[in-house]
């Protein structure tokens, strides 16, 4: 089940219990054992597979994540209760992991987000109670916490930690120079634009996500292994692609605000339709806030509050 991918570089492909289907976990070879990059949900398909591996022989040596969502934190408490594995975080992600703790205990299950969303247009969504997984994948601290531009070890060999904020607000990459190999979590997918997630008034994730997309731009990496999905064979080609994918998503966005203003939750049904899942909808509905609250940024988009709620108008 472990695939090489490097001399040193094996990867784990664990299920989600959502989208994508799978979270690419790795395992980097070193003298003491594994290195293990993001670990997979808490979930009981996602621990069977790790028990496989371990009971073939596998010693993990350590856990590092990109970011504290559930699919790549998940596990992390896991391994730190039933094997003594230690855990390394960026200590961004610790108060991320923090302050999602707290949300728990004051509204067990609730989306932290709801407010905003609604002020977003969208609807009030109701108390989600099939969140166990991810109540259960916060609970631990970690051994060990970094800061950007540390270097760490993954195996034998010490990796830069490049903050890359955006698709969450913790979200690191690992680079290692010599072997030109870059662990880009969910900052950059093969096959799809990842999400940029807007949590609050305030907040420009697109302008963080592209900035930190500028300086992987710096990075000479020749093997770039994302969170999810098939590894990227050519770094500047894949992003060139994204941004004239962005390019487009913007105009259509512009497009979509019609003349007595538009908040951004009818803007992303006359982007993305009205016939997707309810997980789908969530995704489009957060990543067209990101993306009016970025052209607002920029000036070519208005905001205006009418009735609690925020509405977008062309500014031409
Ligand atoms: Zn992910």
């Amino acid at each position: 089940m472990m695939q090489k991918i490097l001399d040193d570089v094996f990867l784990l492909t664990v299920p989600i219990p959502y989208d994508f289907g799978n979270v690419n976990c790795y395992l980097i070879k070193g003298k003491r054992g594994y290195t293990v990059v993001d670990t997979g949900d808490y979930t009981e398909e996602a621990i069977a597979v790790w028990q496989k591996v371990i009971s073939e022989g596998l010693v993990v040596e350590k856990v590092v994540v990109t970011h504290a969502h559930t699919d790549h934190i998940g596990l992390a408490g896991w391994f730190q209760q039933q094997f003594n594995v230690p855990v390394w975080m960026a200590a961004k992600s610790y108060a991320e992991l923090n302050k999602i703790r707290a949300q728990f205990i004051n509204e067990k299950y609730f989306n932290p987000h709801a407010l905003f969303l609604v002020r977003h247009g969208g609807p009030l969504f109701r108390k989600q109670d099939n969140r166990f997984h991810q109540y259960k994948s916060y609970q631990f601290d970690p051994d060990m916490v970094f800061d950007e531009n540390e270097e760490i070890p993954l195996g034998d060999y010490s990796y830069n930690t490049i903050w890359t904020p955006g698709h969450s607000p913790d979200h690191f990459s690992f680079f290692n120079e010599k072997n030109q190999v870059l662990f880009v979590g969910d900052h950059i997918l093969n096959s799809i634009n990842p999400i940029v997630i807007c949590n609050g008034e305030g907040d420009n994730p697109l302008k963080d996500y592209l900035q930190a997309l500028e300086k992987l731009m710096q990075c000479q990496a020749k093997y770039v292994l994302p969170g999810h999905g098939e590894p990227i064979p050519d770094l500047m080609a894949r992003i060139e692609l994204m941004m004239s994918h962005y390019q487009k998503r913007w105009n259509q966005t512009y497009d979509a605000i019609n003349e007595q203003g538009s908040t951004a939750f009818e803007v992303s049904q006359q982007v993305y339709g009205r016939n997707l899942s309810q997980e789908r909808a969530g995704s489009a509905f957060y990543q067209t806030i990101t993306n009016l609250t970025y052209l607002e940024s920029l000036g070519q988009v208005k905001i205006a509050e009418k009735e609690g709620k925020i509405y977008f108008y062309q500014n031409s």
